[in-house]
Formats: C-alpha cells, sequence, structure tokens
C-alpha cells in the first residue's frame, strides 16, 4: 500500500507542480507538524506549496519550523482562494472528510487538481485518487515519515525532523497510547538522530502554560461528575468559565484525559460551550475496548479514533449532559 503510494506520488510529482496543504480545522500538533514536513519536503524538490489552515492555532504550536509561513484561511480569504483555484496538487492530510475543512470544501467542489490523502482516521471519504490511510497508525506524522524517508530519506533535516516528531508525540500522549508502536520509537530515534532536540520541543508544548490556564483546569477537575455504576466521568466548561480565565485557544488542550487518571475509569467526556458559534464542543476518550468513534457518530454528530474521539451538540450544556448521561448508560454493555 504505502509503497505503490508513493511510487502513484513521485510520478504525479515529477515535473514542479503548484501544491496546496490542508491540515483540518483547529489544527493539533500532529495536523500542522505532517503539513509543515511536507511542506518543506515539496519545496526542497523544487515544488511550489503553500499550507492553507481553515483557522488559527495554539500559540503552544508557533514555534513551528516554518509555521509562519502557513496562511489562515479565515483571515486571508482572498488570497487563499486564488491560491486554491490555482492548485494543480492538493494535499489532505489527518483528515479523510472534506467537511472537517468547512468553508473551505464549498470551494473545492469540481475542481480540476488531483486530491492526495495521508491520513490514519477511519472510514475515509473517497475524493482522493492517491489515498494513504490507515488508522491503526499513532499519527498522520509517522505516515508522512514513512512516505518522505521511503521517497528520499536524504532530505529529512531538522526542521523536518522536528516537525514530525513534534506530531508523533502529541498524537501519542507522549508515546504511551496503544498505538505507539516498535516502529513508532524506531521513528522517533531516527528523528532524534536527525538532530531533534525533543527536550526543547516538549518544554515548548507542555511547559509552556499561562497562569489562568492552570486555573481554568482547576475548574475543570471541580466540575467532574461520575455516572455511577459505570466506569465513566465527564465535566464542562460554560462559556462563563472560559471568559473567568481568559480562554485562550488551545488552553483545554488535555483537559479530558484527567478523567482518564483515575483508576479504573474506562470513558472520560468533556463539554465545553461555544456561544459564539452556539455549540456544545465533545471530546471523548477511552482505555480498552469501549469505542468512542462509534459512540461519538452514533450520539453526537462526530467521530475520530476508538480511544481519542470528538462530536458536538446544539443544544444547552444542560440538555446535553442529559443526553450524555443516557447515551453512556445505553452503552452499559460496551464496557469491560
Ligand atoms: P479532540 O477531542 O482532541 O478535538 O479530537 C480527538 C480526535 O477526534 C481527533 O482525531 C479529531 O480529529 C477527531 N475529531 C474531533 N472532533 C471531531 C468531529 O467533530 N468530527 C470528527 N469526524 N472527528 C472529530
Ligand atoms: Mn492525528
Amino acid at each position: 500500500m504505502k509503497n505503490e503510494f508513493v511510487t502513484s506520488l513521485k510520478h504525479l510529482l515529477q515535473t514542479p507542480k503548484q501544491c496546496v496543504i490542508f491540515p483540518h480545522k483547529n489544527p493539533d500538533g500532529d495536523a500542522l507538524g505532517s503539513t509543515l514536513a511536507l511542506y518543506h519536503f515539496l519545496r526542497a524538490k523544487g515544488h511550489d506549496a503553500v499550507i492553507i489552515s481553515p483557522n488559527e492555532y495554539p500559540k503552544f504550536l508557533q514555534w513551528m519550523p516554518g509555521q509562519e509561513n502557513i496562511l489562515l484561511f479565515n483571515r486571508e480569504q482572498s488570497r487563499c482562494l486564488d491560491l486554491i483555484q490555482k492548485a494543480e496538487v492538493i494535499f489532505t492530510l489527518d483528515f479523510n472528510a472534506l467537511s472537517r475543512i468547512s468553508p473551505i470544501n464549498d470551494f473545492l467542489v469540481d475542481h480540476k487538481a488531483t486530491f492526495v490523502m495521508i491520513d490514519h482516521h477511519q472510514s475515509p471519504e473517497n475524493y482522493a485518487p492517491l489515498t494513504y490511510s490507515d488508522a491503526n497508525i499513532g499519527s498522520t506524522c509517522e505516515m508522512v515519515y514513512s512516505v518522505l524517508h521511503t521517497w528520499d530519506a536524504s532530505i529529512i533535516d531538522t526542521a523536518i525532523a522536528e516537525c514530525l516528531y513534534t506530531g508523533i508525540m502529541t498524537d501519542s500522549g507522549s508515546f504511551r497510547f496503544p498505538s505507539t508502536s516498535s516502529t513508532t520509537h524506531r521513528i522517533v530515534a531516527d528523528l532524534i538522530d536527525r538532530g531533534v532536540a525533543h527536550a526543547k520541543i516538549h518544554q515548548n508544548i507542555f511547559d509552556s502554560a499561562r497562569f489562568e490556564r492552570l486555573q481554568l483546569l482547576g475548574r475543570t477537575l471541580q466540575h467532574l461528575k461520575t455516572v455511577n455504576p459505570l466506569p465513566a466521568v465527564y465535566t464542562y466548561l460554560r462559556q462563563n468559565d472560559l471568559d473567568a480565565f481568559d480562554y485562550q485557544k488551545g488552553d483545554t488542550e488535555g483537559f479530558v484525559n484527567y478523567g482518564l487518571s483515575l483508576e479504573g475509569i474506562q470513558l472520560a467526556v468533556i463539554l465545553i460551550e461555544n456561544t459564539q458559534e452556539q455549540i456544545i464542543k465533545m471530546s471523548f476518550r477511552s482505555k480498552g475496548s469501549f469505542d468512542v468513534n462509534q459512540f461519538a457518530r452514533k450520539y453526537f454528530s462526530g467521530g475520530g479514533h476508538k480511544n481519542a474521539a470528538g462530536g458536538k451538540s446544539d443544544e444547552s450544556i444542560e440538555n446535553t449532559i442529559v443526553k450524555l448521561e443516557k447515551a453512556i448508560r445505553d452503552c452499559t454493555q460496551d464496557f469491560e
């Protein structure tokens, strides 16, 4: 699968091409790491590449090599549309449904470019003739590493290695989720050999919080509720909690995981109110057999992976909590 994919990709990019690379909306470390690594690689190979993100990304990622060149669709729409129109090759990384770059997907209908997908979520759409999709791999960065390494390993410099390391580390929960394999560790070893300053990257991402963020975490932990007698917990943040602690994008990243640090707990959920978009954004995390991808798809218009997924609700926090408790109880048989 991978070798065939690389052969097709090399063939497609035999001559210099105008490439547009998309990460998903609200890009995380894996989305930015994979798009930036590919961006550096394509430029080194003589292609004209740009990254267009649907919107902003958190401050703790605003050090990544090359991130200053990322264009934000919500900020510079006409410039981005011009580049999208001229694109000959469109890469979609770390997502597999075009609605994940909304509203950009509205401008891709009948686009003549060749679409390429590299992604590790389940149930890919079939918009990309060149698709490398594998839900068993822990991160898109790991997949991009394999593609670039097979194509031309000599191009992987320290900047590319740092981008890839970031996504592998963040999507694997610092190398502890079950999808972390011996291959993951071999890749990471090679990236360190290529000059990655791993302790610095860890500090940039995990030790750069503002005082208010920790206070917001405190509020989140105070709101934690159990769904007795099931091994499930949930918590929530209202818009006024976010406002009280000067919420900035990315502040709630990782909060959902604290529920899973409780002994015996298999499912943790966080609900975050967004009055501007009039939705409750939800994150689901699980351990073991409880499949939050299925759960998020079935009850909260979302999806993701077996042990990490997201979704949303259009109802109030109160009603969403009632719906959530009922949904969890409906799934009693899915816990171990
Ligand atoms: P998070 O909870 O960190 O936002 O997302 C966890 C995982 O679920 C990520 O892999 C993310 O791509 C996926 N995800 C988050 N929200 C959604 C959503 O609304 N729809 C789908 N299909 N996937 C989501
Ligand atoms: Mn990912």
